[in-house]
C-alpha cells in the first residue's frame, strides 16, 4: 500500500554554492523515512499571510539518516527557486514531503550497466545515483553524459573530477567549450550517446533527466540506438507547482 505523504519540518543546516546560480541545501528532517537515489521531494513555502507555494526538487544524495540534500538552480523571476538559492539561511525552517517517485530510481543491488544523461540541473538525481553507487560499494559500470552551457555551469565539479573506478564522465557543452576541447559546442547528438554511453546489447539501464525538450531529444536518440523503451527512464524538470 502506498504510504501517505505528510508535510514534515525541515531545518536548513548548511548551504554550498555549486555555481553562480545554483546551490546545494542540506536539511535536517527529523524522522526522515529514507529514500532511493532518483526520488524527489515536494517543498512547501508559507508566507506570513498564509500564501503557500510548492515545487518538486530531486534528492541530490542518498539517504543519510535524517539528513537530505537538494540542489536548486535559480530560475529568473521564479517564485520558489530564488528564495531557496538566495534568501533561506541555515537555521531557517521550511516544509518537505516525500520521498516521491518509484520508477526513476536506481537500486544499489542492480547489476545492469548504467547510462546517465543529464541536462542542466537534471544532473541532480543522477548525482544521487553516482553517490549511491559509491556508498554501496557497487562495481556496476556507470557512464555519465552531462549536457550544460559551459564550464561555469558545472555542478559538483570537484567531486566529479576525482577519478572513480567504473565511472566515466563526459561533459557536452552547448554554448562554449574549454580550450582544446575536441567536441564542438552543441546539443547532444547520436554520436555523443553512441560514444559516451553503452551499446544497447549490453542491456544498460538508461536514466535521462533535465528540461522537457532535452529529455525528449535524448530519449529519442537512445531509442534510435536500439535501447528498448522499458530500459529508458526519464524525469522531466518542467515547471511544477500547485
Ligand atoms: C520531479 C521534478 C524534480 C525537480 N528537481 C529539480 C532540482 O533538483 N533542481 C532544480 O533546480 N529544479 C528542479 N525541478 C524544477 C522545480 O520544481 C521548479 O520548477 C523550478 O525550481 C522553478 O520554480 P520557481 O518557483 O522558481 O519558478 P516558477 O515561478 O514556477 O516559474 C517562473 C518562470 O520560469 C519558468 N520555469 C519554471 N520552471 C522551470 C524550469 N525548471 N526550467 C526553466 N524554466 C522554468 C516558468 O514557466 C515561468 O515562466 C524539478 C521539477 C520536477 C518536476
Amino acid at each position: 500500500m502506498r504510504r501517505r505523504l505528510t508535510w514534515q519540518a525541515a531545518r536548513l543546516r548548511e548551504v554550498r554554492d555549486e555555481t553562480a546560480t545554483a546551490r546545494t541545501l542540506v536539511f535536517d528532517v527529523p524522522g526522515w523515512p529514507g529514500h532511493l537515489a532518483g526520488q524527489h521531494v515536494d517543498v512547501r513555502l508559507t508566507a506570513d499571510d498564509g500564501y503557500t507555494a510548492q515545487r518538486s526538487y530531486s534528492l541530490a544524495a542518498p539517504a543519510d539518516g535524517d539528513r537530505i540534500e537538494l540542489t536548486v538552480e535559480a530560475v529568473p523571476d521564479g517564485e520558489v527557486s530564488p528564495y531557496l538559492t538566495e534568501v533561506v539561511e541555515p537555521g531557517d525552517q521550511i516544509e518537505i514531503r516525500g520521498p516521491v517517485g518509484g520508477w526513476f530510481v536506481w537500486q544499489p543491488a542492480s547489476k545492469a550497466p548504467v547510462v546517465l544523461v543529464g541536462g542542466g540541473s537534471g544532473i541532480v538525481p543522477l548525482m544521487a545515483m553516482i553517490r549511491a553507487r559509491r556508498q554501496a560499494g557497487s562495481s556496476v559500470p556507470f557512464r555519465l553524459l552531462y549536457s550544460l552551457r559551459d564550464q561555469d555551469r558545472r555542478y559538483y565539479a570537484p567531486e566529479l573530477r576525482q577519478p572513480e573506478p567504473g565511472l566515466d564522465v563526459a561533459y557536452l557543452y552547448t554554448r562554449a567549450t574549454p580550450p582544446g576541447a575536441a567536441r564542438p559546442a552543441g546539443r547532444i547528438t547520436l554520436a555523443d550517446l553512441a560514444e559516451g554511453g553503452w551499446p544497447a546489447d549490453f542491456e544498460p539501464d538508461c536514466y535521462v533527466c533535465g528540461p522537457t525538450g532535452f529529455v525528449e531529444a535524448a530519449a529519442d536518440l537512445l531509442l534510435t540506438l536500439g535501447h528498448p523503451p522499458e530500459r529508458i527512464r526519464t524525469e522531466r524538470f518542467g515547471p511544477t507547482g500547485d
